[in-house]
């Protein structure tokens, strides 16, 4: 028989997959979309993806063979490899990059990577012998990486078994920081088996007819189950019998100690949701009729459509009926947001009309759970509607009909680091039409990329100017920063006019939201003496400051210190904390109203996915009257009794250098002015700022988008910027300064002598060195009529012409295409 060879993608920044020889015994087996482990370098291992199957030797000497094959089916669906490859070429990624950012890490085993033991694990079948020597290996209960196994068992090939054992429950692959994959157990009831007939029930509500609170509790089980009704019957859990009946546990007992009722335990998923009563779909009102219809009518024409609709005029119902279309013809639903925040009020709103046809997936979930939902999807196993962010256009969808683009503008939905630097709305489209879907964009204000292709007829427009119940948007009062420090009408960042709404919107027990800007506001330690400036010693930055931890942090690499108790080069104690974050306000707050209660929501307070859905919860249920947020609070958060507002300054927002500094001011304004007045009268936002007549300003007051549109795409025009030029930025990296300000010069020097003016740099960027990387950035802009393919084609022969030299071995470049 003729040898058979597999191209292999590896989970390695790699531009090409490798040929590896397919074992005679797996030469039927191995097929596309399939994982393999395979040796890499000289001793790593690392799991592959099968790319391409053929009978073509490779042009080198000795071709490595594949150690093992890990699935008996792909985990990968069409288009799923299509797809990556359109990543990886478009933003000139490497597709080893695509790879890692694809598929969970549960899914790839690496030599690095640790096994732990499952303690509570029952073997339903006796080990191998091979299982059992790894299983006694392991049995130290430490952690092991499959190197050490290797070593420990003497075995050549332990992946395939540690695989088994996996699969059985045996054992998993541990992770300081995310759980160990166990199936999760529920205690579950039933009748005892010999009643089986009404005369045998009767006899036992015979016997009860002394203990009333027994037989409530059989009588409510029956109900649940459904016995009663004979209408099937239906599995109930101690905890939902408990909880219905309002019974005791020892009442409970009492009826299993008389063997009337049994308890089994039962395995499930710990994605499953609470099953709920389903709700039908709000009824539209004629603003959404006349949208909806309008959207339908668009969308056989078009493959995208941009629903532009205001705060609060109900896009999410409108959505919500489209999923629904689009399950009655059997097909998927990826309902993109781009943030997990926005997940949490999301997930109940579509489980009430969904229930457990919904599936939720993001970066707060477990690797375990991200790899049940993979493989959940992968096997027809429920999830007709994925929410999730942006890293969920990489799963295993069987036929999307339809992609939902949530609050489209938001610039989270662009990957920065690390590679792919891919913007999963433009990749979302792209895999729409891979799989004939239609997308819907929808954002109260659009980014102007998307409205702009709107209004040139490329995407479908429809326009929603009505709040739902036409509550009118909330009025936008500005207050001169700079005229309330002349006057000292400002305590800490409050100036007296936000006191006394605050003041009046608590005492009508009503809601307030505060916003403050994170950009170039995170707090920072300077001495008062010498105006020393601790900064991180392998990054151009100051270092960041912490109250809650009183530490300094480096946050572009992690470096933490404790704050120095003396300035450490002036040597008094002097060093006073500076600029302002939302703890500073938190504390101004608590300082001026005592007895609100405040929380805060920003990055910190939300490390883990419980602490966000609790504040937003204790929100919802005014155990909090004020949030403080960071751009967090701007994204779709839908609270009924917010009432004020308040935009702590405006100035940092409006003066940031950035093409795209005031479009991305205006959303953030119109944005969080939308939380307030949602559900009944108008809502007030108080907009301090240090210029009250700047452009922007006046747009926002009069929720103007068309004039911020028209104003941006003048700009847009006039200096070389998207949407009438494309960007790429490249990304030049070197430990040493002098040699990378060299290869830098030579890369621009070559790109300027076949780009010309497209090219601009080499230039210095905000931070010039991270992890002791110096950096140096060229940017392109090309014109909508060049094609991208060929300036990517001449960019990349430029680039590994320099690197080619060996001046410039190790010398990083990487790309940005579509910069944020
Ligand atoms: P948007 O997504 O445009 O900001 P939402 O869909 O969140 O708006 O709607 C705002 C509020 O109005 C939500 O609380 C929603 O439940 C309510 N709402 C919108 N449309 C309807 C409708 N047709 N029937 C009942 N409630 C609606
Ligand atoms: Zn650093």
């Amino acid at each position: 028989m003729s040898e058979r060879f597999a191209d292999i993608i590896l989970p390695l920044p790699l531009a090409n997959s490798y040929t590896y020889k397919i074992p005679e015994e797996l030469s039927e087996s191995v097929k596309l979309g399939m994982r393999v482990v395979v040796p890499f370098g000289s001793k790593k291992i690392y799991t592959g993806i099968v790319r391409y199957v053929h009978a073509v030797p490779p042009k080198v000497s000795s071709v490595k063979e594949i150690i093992a094959l890990l699935d008996n089916a792909p985990i990968l669906r069409r288009p799923q490899l299509p797809f990556w490859e359109w990543i990886a070429n478009y933003y000139m990624a490497f597709i080893g990059d695509v790879y890692t950012a694809a598929v969970p890490a549960g899914l790839k085993l690496e030599s690095e990577t640790t096994i732990t033991l499952n303690s509570d694990f029952e073997a339903d079948a006796p080990f191998s012998e091979k299982e059992l020597r790894i299983y006694n290996a392991l049995s130290d209960n430490k952690p092991h990486s499959i190197k050490e196994l290797t070593r420990i068992t003497g075995f050549k090939t332990i992946l395939p078994t540690v695989k088994n054992l996996m699969d059985q429950g045996a054992v998993s692959l541990s992770e300081e920081l995310r759980a160990a994959y166990k199936p999760k157990r529920l205690t579950c009831v039933r009748l005892a088996d010999d009643v089986t007939n009404d005369e045998q029930l009767q006899t036992i509500f015979d016997l009860l007819h002394r203990s009333k609170k027994q037989l409530n509790l059989l009588m409510v089980y029956l109900e649940l189950s459904r016995h009663l009704t004979k209408t099937g019957s239906r599995e109930v859990s101690k905890k939902e019998l408990l909880e219905q009946s309002g019974s005791s546990a020892a009442v409970f007992d009492a009826l299993v100690e008389k063997k009337i009722l049994h308890t089994y335990s039962k395995e499930i998923s710990r994605l499953d949701s609470t099953q709920t009563a389903l709700q039908p779909l709000a009824v539209l009102n004629s603003f959404q009729k006349t949208a909806y219809r309008s959207l339908l009518s668009q969308l056989k024409e078009k493959n995208v459509v941009l629903l532009h609709g205001v705060t609060s005029s109900g896009k999410t119902e409108i959505y919500i009926h489209l999923i629904a279309e689009t399950l009655k013809l059997g097909r998927q639903v990826l309902y993109l947001v781009p943030e997990i925040a926005l997940t949490t009020q999301l997930t109940q709103r579509l489980e009430r009309v969904f229930g457990n046809k919904l599936g939720v997936y993001h970066s707060k979930f477990s690797d375990n759970e991200r790899v049940e939902i993979w493989n959940n999807l992968l096997n027809d196993k429920g999830y007709e509607i994925i929410l999730g962010v942006r890293s969920s256009v990489f799963l295993p969808f069987r036929d999307l009909g339809l992609v939902i683009v949530d609050e489209e503008h938001e610039s989270s939905y662009k990957q920065y680091d690390p590679a792919p630097r891919y913007h999963a709305r433009n990749a979302a489209i792209v895999l729409a039409n891979m799989h004939g879907a239609k997308t819907v964009l929808g954002s109260a204000t659009p980014a102007i990329e998307s409205y702009h292709n709107a209004l040139a007829g490329k995407y479908g427009l429809v326009e929603l100017t009505q709040r739902h119940e036409e509550i009118e948007l909330p009025k936008v009062q500005t207050v001169d920063l700079k005229e309330a420090y002349r006057k000292k009408r400002i305590t800490g960042h409050f100036t007296d006019e936000l006191v006394e709404k605050i003041t009046l919107a608590l005492s009508n027990k009503e809601q307030v939201i505060l916003f403050q800007n994170r950009r170039g506001y995170a707090p920072y330690i300077e001495c008062k003496q010498c105006a020393y400036v601790p900064r991180c010693p392998h990054c151009d930055v100051s270092l960041t400051y912490h109250k809650h931890f009183d530490m300094i942090t480096c946050h572009y690499c992690g470096y933490t210190s404790k704050v120095p108790a003396n300035c450490p080069s002036c040597h008094t104690p002097s060093l006073q904390t500076k600029g302002f974050g939302t703890e500073q306000i938190e504390e101004e707050i608590h300082a001026l109203f005592p007895d609100a209660k405040a929380a805060r929501l920003d990055l910190d307070t939300v490390r883990t996915k419980k602490g966000f859905e609790k504040i937003i919860r204790d929100f919802e249920s005014h155990s909090i009257d004020i949030l403080i947020g960071t751009q967090m609070v701007t994204k779709g958060l839908d609270f009924g009794d917010v009432s004020l507002v308040g935009i702590l300054n405006a100035g940092n927002l409006l003066f940031y250098p950035d093409f795209r500094a005031h479009e991305r001011a205006f959303q953030l304004m119109a944005q969080v002015s939308g939380r307030a007045g949602r559900k009944s009268k108008q809502g007030l936002v108080v907009l301090q700022t240090p210029e009250t007549d700047h452009p922007v300003i006046r747009q926002v007051i009069a929720h103007d988008y068309k004039g911020m549109f028209a104003t941006q795409m003048r700009e847009r025009h006039d200096f070389r910027y998207p949407p009438y030029f494309r960007l790429i930025n490249i990304i030049i990296r070197h430990k040493d300064a002098g040699v990378n300000n060299h290869a830098a010069a030579l890369i621009a020097d070559e790109l300027k002598k076949l780009l010309g003016t497209r090219v601009l740099g080499p230039n210095n960027p905000p931070v010039g060195r991270i992890q002791n990387w110096y950096i140096k950035h060229i940017l392109l802009k090309i014109e909508n009529a060049a094609s991208p393919d060929a300036v990517k084609e001449i960019i990349r022969n430029v680039v590994s012409g320099i690197q080619s030299d060996g001046r410039f071995k190790s010398l990083q470049v990487n790309y940005d295409v579509d910069p944020m």
